[in-house]
């Protein structure tokens, strides 16, 4: 399968490193958007989010918890941890990943700021919501 993250988790592509142990791997971003933006992945080929078990999940979470542990030791004041699951959510590496990126007061805007909708909310919690 041509999928990039596989190629940088079996050693094809180069990455730089920040972590690693036997289901998962952490490397820098190639944006260089953030200092230090950084993606957490599985070995294994995990399309999405939606598509990991649980065990893989957790697992993964509990890497990236470790590594936004470590940078905000290291001196950053935060981190932002995101996972865009899907096309549609801008998701543009089809192999699961969490972005765990280190972030200090003023740095600059992740998100575009979004005006309110003016959903009814009530109306909108009752479809959505899960019985
Ligand atoms: P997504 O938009 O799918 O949530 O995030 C994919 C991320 O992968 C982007 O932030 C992009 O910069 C990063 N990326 C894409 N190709 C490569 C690559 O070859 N190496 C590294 N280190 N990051 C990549
Ligand atoms: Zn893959």
């Amino acid at each position: 399968m041509d999928c990039i993250f596989c190629k940088i988790a079996n050693g094809e592509t180069n990455c730089h490193k920040i972590y690693e142990d036997d289901k998962a791997m952490a490397f820098l971003d190639i944006s260089d958007d953030f200092e230090g933006h950084t993606l957490v992945v599985p070995k294994k080929h995990i399309a999405n989010f939606n598509e990991s078990s649980n065990c893989q999940i957790t697992h993964l979470i509990k890497v990236a918890k470790q590594i936004s542990q470590h940078y905000v030791d290291l001196g950053y004041e935060g981190t932002n941890i995101v996972i865009n699951n899907g096309e549609a959510a801008e998701q543009s590496v089809h192999h699961l990943h969490i972005h765990v990126i280190p972030r200090r007061k003023g740095d600059g805007k992740l998100y575009m700021p979004l005006h309110s909708r003016g959903t009814d909310l009530q109306k909108l919690a009752k479809k959505l919501r899960i019985k």
